[in-house]
């Protein structure tokens, strides 16, 4: 992909036809007798946290929260993503082997516009609430996060070059609490 395809919402049809089309680009790049796993179609997936699943039977899915957005350049990504993931061998994960085929077959997560990244992850919910134990005691709701991100999970209070103040006052540390929500 070197240019930004237009905004267009996306569809189920959409999400099948840029699977055959992105396809049909990538097995002239490298033809699909060497791939590692063979592509068996793609589905839409509930997963709360990720972009885009390879299976084992070869199959790729998408997350379905893609669905009703205009996220086209993110679905390409993810698309071209997952099936360098078949090509290459689903063992590989984001290794070396796997970073070549997937920049064959045009991955190029940096040039995705940010509002796209948003649109998505405005549709996902949260998995956990994210709380601030301060100093005074207090235990403030800092809102929802999609992971429990090392900033928070390794926090140390004592680090003083890290060390977090909410109005001021010392932040002790983070916790999470899960998320009730539906699929
Ligand atoms: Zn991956």
């Amino acid at each position: 992909m070197s240019t930004l395809l237009p905004p267009q919402e996306i569809t189920v049809q959409y999400i099948q036809a840029r699977y055959k089309s992105i396809l049909a680009e990538v097995s002239c790049v490298t033809p699909l007798a060497s791939w590692s796993v063979q592509p068996n179609g793609v589905f839409l997936t509930s997963h709360k946290s990720k972009y885009g699943w390879a299976k084992t039977d070869g199959t790729i899915e998408v997350n379905q929260w893609y669905l009703g957005t205009q996220a086209v350049n993110k679905l390409d990504m993810t698309i071209r993503h997952e099936l360098a993931h078949l090509c290459r061998g689903l063992t590989h994960a984001h290794d070396r082997a796997w970073t070549r085929t997937a920049m064959l077959f045009g991955v190029r997560d940096d040039l995705v516009p940010v509002s796209e990244i948003e649109q998505i992850k405005s549709r996902i919910p949260y998995k956990y609430q994210v709380y601030a134990n301060l100093a005074n005691g207090e235990r403030r709701a800092l809102g929802g996060a999609h992971k429990k991100t090392k900033r928070y999970t390794e926090y140390n209070p004592n680090d003083r070059y890290k060390q977090m103040t909410i109005d001021r006052i010392r932040v002790l540390s983070f916790d999470f609490e899960e998320h009730e929500h539906h699929d």
